[in-house]
């Protein structure tokens, strides 16, 4: 059930930026090839606009299914499973895209305090939030999971590209992480076919790259969060660019009146409850901007608004529960409000 929605929702999501992004190319060029498949545990489609052709396509579709293959924590070949199997007993080599990705990771929860945390795997994996029949765990099983989550006590070896997670029954998940390092890997492969003008959308992780013929803006549509229909309150406009959100509409359930969504807090061990509902960043980098979209969500407006300050040219919009939209440093070059029921928080 829950999955199915989650699955009319993602292909909403491309549909909404077909409807928001570059229609005035859409006419121009009715053959653009284009490519959709569920990868990464969401549809993924590519664009191309102009240049490019099905090798393109088909290349960049096979280093999804590699980045999948490498760094998924739902499956039990993967990388990451492995070295989740070896928790408490020994180091595992692993590819360097996986070690990339993990160092990110780590960074990004050693800047954030643990706040962001990719050995938060424990308690994703007792949510079990997206994959149906979920109900809230016992407040024990929840301790115990949590107990287990800490990024300093994953141990990455440079010199042999291993990673060891000192303690049994730690788990990492790049959940938060990987589809943004994902969506810059495209990228490079885009710039290798000479391609001139593309999207690329990863289940709502959106790159729009390069710049069309008629040198027009990219129009990138931000999701209603209350919308389960896939529409957009408002449109980043710009050049080259990553626009990702995270959001409680993502994946999510309710019990007693009450939603438990997928952004986890390893404080509480129970979804971040900070009266947010997306936090959408616009960067250049997309790895980047999916790390800060989970953080900034998990910080809040406050904290994450003074935490973005470290990052040049990047761009946050926080969406609440009351409907009111608030915008980083910059954003209000960027960012324009179509539906007037939400409304701009004063600077
Ligand atoms: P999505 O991938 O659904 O677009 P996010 O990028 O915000 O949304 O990632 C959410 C995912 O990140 C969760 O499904 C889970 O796998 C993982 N996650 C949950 N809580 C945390 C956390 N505190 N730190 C790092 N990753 C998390
Ligand atoms: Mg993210």
């Amino acid at each position: 059930m829950r999955h199915s929605k989650i699955m009319t929702l993602r292909w909403l999501a491309v549909a909404l930026l077909l409807a928001a992004g570059t229609f005035a190319a859409t006419s121009l060029y009715a053959e653009e090839p284009t490519k959709t498949d569920f990868v990464l545990g969401t549809v993924c489609t590519v664009r191309l606009i102009e240049g490019g052709d099905k090798a393109t396509l088909d290349e960049a579709f096979s280093r999804l299914r590699a980045i999948e293959d490498h760094m998924s924590a739902n499956r039990d070949d993967t990388e990451i499973s492995q070295v989740n199997a070896m928790a408490g007993k020994k180091p595992v080599k692993v590819s360097e895209d996986t070690f990339y990705v993990i160092s990110k990771a780590l960074e990004y929860a050693r800047l954030t305090n643990g706040a962001f945390d990719p050995s938060v795997g424990p308690l994703v994996k007792l949510w079990n939030i997206g994959n149906g029949g979920e109900k809230v765990p016992p407040a024990k099983e929840i301790l115990a999971a949590k107990a287990l989550v800490d990024w300093r006590q994953v141990v990455l070896d440079t010199t042999t590209r291993t990673v060891f997670l000192k303690k049994s029954g730690m788990r990492l998940d790049l959940g938060a992480i990987a589809k943004g390092y994902a969506a810059d890997e495209i990228e490079k492969i885009l710039m290798n076919h000479k391609v001139k003008a593309a999207v690329i959308d990863l289940g709502g992780n959106i790159f729009v790259f390069g710049s069309k013929k008629d040198k027009s803006p990219w129009r990138v549509g931000i999701q209603n969060p209350e919308s389960e229909r896939g529409e957009y309150l408002g449109i980043v406009t710009g050049g080259q660019m990553t626009v990702v959100t995270s959001g409680v509409y993502e994946r999510y359930f309710i019990e007693n009146g009450k939603r438990y969504h997928h952004i986890l807090s390893t404080q509480t061990g129970f979804p971040v409850d900070n009266g947010l509902v997306s936090v959408s960043i616009i960067s250049k980098s997309s790895i980047d901007a999916d790390a800060l979209s989970t953080s900034l969500f998990i910080l809040g407006i406050e904290k994450g608004m003074e935490f973005l300050k470290q990052f040049p040219d990047t761009y946050a919009i926080f969406i609440d529960k009351d409907k009111k939209i608030y915008l980083s440093v910059g954003a209000g070059k960027v960012f324009t409000l179509q539906d007037n029921t939400y409304r701009l928080a004063e600077q």
